[in-house]
């Protein structure tokens, strides 16, 4: 064992939230709780001149980072791994508060704690992720959860279709651009604690609303209500909560998908499990009476194209809150399919190919094939299914099944 990793790794909190949900304001007000502590901080902007940074120097940082011209969670990534690694080594601070920008995603920040890289180190061997918290603006979720509903299903970006030119795809596919409300819900999904702010310029009922809809997507993170970022800091920081299986796994879809969370099943076409009600906090609130159901529907044929994408243009049901999973076109056998719902818009992609058709074309052996895809696999078509996870109030399970089955080849 090498010494960084037996030595002191100061814990790092990371703030994510969506621009103008308050973490700046919050950061400062954890700040101004220093009170002689050494806490150094790391304030990312994608914009050359980093507005927060000032704002957040002089606040009560022992240090201010700036990383500026790119985002912490993808372009400047290794800048962020560098900084921490750098903060960390020279045992200078107690903890280390990194504010990312309004659109990373947290996920990519926990990926520099938990992979390793060619030298196999990670970051988590020089500093400990503390905890992953996300601020959210209580109104604007809801305006943009209400708004994500209204919009066309489809998003139809021209550089996704640049993109579908260069490998010879089709036209009509629903791709494109992460919609705003899909990442609000990905900054939710992969949280440990979920920071409810401005919850004064909210109503109960708007609340207890936003609240429901956190807890059907992410149901182990703790949630706060707070009003203009007061937190207290001895309650954030004081202990180490993210977990690089269960924070990363929290996300209902995922706990749905792996099977860790349903009841019953059965279908013609797959099992189409409804799960149990989230689990009810030791204070029962209105969340609890929202209803939340998510199924996963499951097939073995493939999907007519047409079928599907008239589908998720005009077929997704009220209520519908999340959808998740994977997809098999019958006209695009190869390509695996990954399908997005937030709210009411649907983004679909091809995240790559199916172990079934690289095993049919001699690229991996049959020894390789690997231990998740040999779990899925069914002959004659291996791996290649229909495996969608769906989240909401009120759905109608059978209705919805059926809806789907409309669409297989
Ligand atoms: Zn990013």
């Amino acid at each position: 064992m090498s010494d960084a990793v037996t030595k002191f790794r100061p814990p790092v909190t990371v703030l994510s939230g969506f621009l103008g949900a308050g973490k700046t304001t919050l950061l400062r007000h954890l700040l101004a709780q220093a009170e002689g502590r050494k806490w150094a901080v790391v304030v990312n902007d994608v914009a050359a001149i980093n507005v927060d940074a000032q704002l957040v120097a002089g606040a009560g940082a022992a240090r201010v980072v700036e990383l500026g011209n790119g985002c912490v969670c993808c372009s400047v990534k290794d800048s962020l791994a560098e900084t921490v690694a750098e903060l960390a080594a020279g045992g200078a601070y107690e903890h280390i508060l990194i504010e990312t920008t309004g659109v990373a995603e947290p996920r990519g920040v926990a990926d520099l704690f938990l992979r390793k890289n060619a030298f196999w180190r990670s970051l988590g061997d020089f500093a400990q992720l503390s905890a992953l918290v996300t601020v959210i603006d209580a109104r604007s979720f809801l305006d943009e959860q209400r708004r994500s509903r209204r919009a066309v299903a489809m998003d139809m970006e021209t550089e996704e279709r640049r993109k579908r030119g260069e490998k010879g795809e089709r036209e009509g596919f629903p791709g494109g651009r992460k919609p705003v409300f899909e990442l609000m819900v990905d900054q939710a999904e992969c949280a440990d604690v979920l920071v409810l702010n401005k919850c004064d310029l909210a109503s109960e009922a708007e609340l207890a609303e936003v609240a429901g809809v956190l807890r059907a997507l992410n149901p182990r993170a703790e949630l706060l209500r707070v009003e203009r970022g007061q937190v207290a800091s001895e309650w954030l920081l004081g202990r180490v909560r993210f977990d690089g299986v269960e924070t990363v796994g929290a996300a209902r879809w995922i706990r749905v998908i792996k099977g860790e969370e349903k009841s019953g099943g059965g279908g013609a076409a797959g099992r189409m499990a409804i799960t149990a009600r989230p689990a009810v906090a030791p204070h029962p609130r209105h969340e609890a009476d929202y209803g939340i159901t998510s199924f996963v529907w499951e097939a073995r044929r493939a999907l007519v194209r047409e079928k599907f994408f008239a589908w998720l243009d005009s077929g997704l049901p009220e209520g519908l809150l999340r959808a998740k999973g994977f997809f098999w076109l019958a006209d695009q056998p190869e390509d695996m399919g990954f399908l997005s719902v937030a709210g009411g818009r649907a983004r679909a992609e091809f995240v790559g190919t199916w172990v079934a058709a690289l095993r049919k074309s001699g690229v991996i052996a049959e020894a390789e094939i690997s231990g998740a895809a040999r779990a899925k696999w069914a002959e004659p078509h291996g791996d290649r299914r229909q495996e969608l996870v769906f989240i909401g109030t009120g759905l109608d399970a059978e209705k919805l099944r059926e809806t789907l089955e409309a669409c297989l080849a």
